[in-house]
């Protein structure tokens, strides 16, 4: 059903096939449009699915949207190199690898340097050229990309991806048959059964709605990869570069009314004012509490963003 021309709701699963009617629904504001949402939690997978879908995501998208001014894109890029390294961990020798919606590129330019061969794709060409002219990688434009019948990947990597996309199984699917034998899919995703989560209901950073249209737990991740032929392999929590700062943003969204501006503020969307001394000082007072919480949820397998490893099922 279409919702003021432009938004249509959604009223089945799109892993399972289940009705949506029923399941349990969380309201939350995108902070950067205003404009209301809700996550409908699907009674039989556990599937989290954005309702209403926007018809046109690109209103919803700052453009500054993941610009960080740079000395947060240098710690970043840092943490993105640390991870990757533990990727690397999990192979005899480098191989090939393809990132599905690679951004920047810093994480391909991470493995390359490792020794693996390496290319993206992005869903625009402007995007695929800020990789390809950062650094030199061989970049695809969606939905044209690597072909089944003659590429095949050791490492597959959809990070922070697979919860923008209308359709997640069809981009499992997708990196399935792209998958060499022996291969794996990394999949890094924010975790709907995480205490944050829980904690920040519709005022979790994470839920980023309605960018993110689909919110995975553990176990709706697993029932999605089963049906693209995957299964997992292993899930892990430990995620510096997202789940303290998304504590400190979800606490002050929800005990000071703060809708992601100290955000807005780091990705440069809004200007400092005055009134922004008080929420440094929430940072500074909330800061080490949400180290300790953000660690404390990783010992068990509660942190607030998971990679999961994908191998054929
Ligand atoms: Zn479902």
């Amino acid at each position: 059903m279409s919702i003021a021309g432009d938004a249509v709701r959604r009223e089945s699963c799109g892993s399972c096939g289940a009705t949506l009617d029923g399941g349990r629904r969380i309201g939350s504001r995108d902070y950067v449009t205003g404009t209301a949402f809700e996550v409908v939690i699907c009674p039989s997978c556990g599937l989290g699915w954005t309702t209403p879908v926007p018809a046109d995501l690109d209103p919803y998208y700052p453009r500054t949207y993941r610009r960080y001014n740079p000395w947060v894109a240098r710690v970043l890029s840092l943490l993105y190199r640390w991870r990757v390294g533990r990727w690397c961990r999990g192979f005899a020798r480098a191989g090939s690898a393809l990132e599905l919606g690679c951004g920047d590129g810093v994480m391909l330019d991470a493995l390359r340097s490792r020794g693996w061969q390496v290319c993206g794709t992005e869903r625009t060409e402007a995007m695929a050229a800020t990789a390809r002219e950062r650094y030199g990688i061989r970049m695809y434009v969606d939905p044209d990309g690597p072909q089944p019948d003659h590429d095949r990947f050791d490492l597959i990597v959809l990070f922070q991806v697979l919860e923008h996309l209308a359709d997640p199984v069809a981009a499992l699917s997708r990196a399935q048959s792209l998958l060499a034998d022996g291969g794996r899919i990394v999949v890094g995703v924010p975790n709907l059964a995480s205490w944050q989560a829980a904690f920040g209901q519709g005022g979790w950073f994470h839920l980023d709605v309605p960018r993110h249209l689909v919110h995975f737990t553990p176990s709706s991740l697993a029932a999605a990869a089963a049906r693209a032929g995957l299964r997992v392999e292993a899930v892990g929590y430990i995620s510096p570069e997202h789940d303290p700062f998304g504590w400190v943003q979800t606490i002050l969204n929800r005990f000071a009314g703060n809708a992601n501006r100290l955000t807005l503020l780091l990705m440069g969307a809004e200007r400092w004012r005055i009134s922004d001394g008080l929420t440094l000082l929430g940072v500074a007072v909330v800061g080490p509490v949400a180290v300790v919480l953000a660690a404390a949820s990783w010992a068990c397998g509660r942190g607030a963003v998971m990679e999961a490893t994908l191998v054929r099922g």
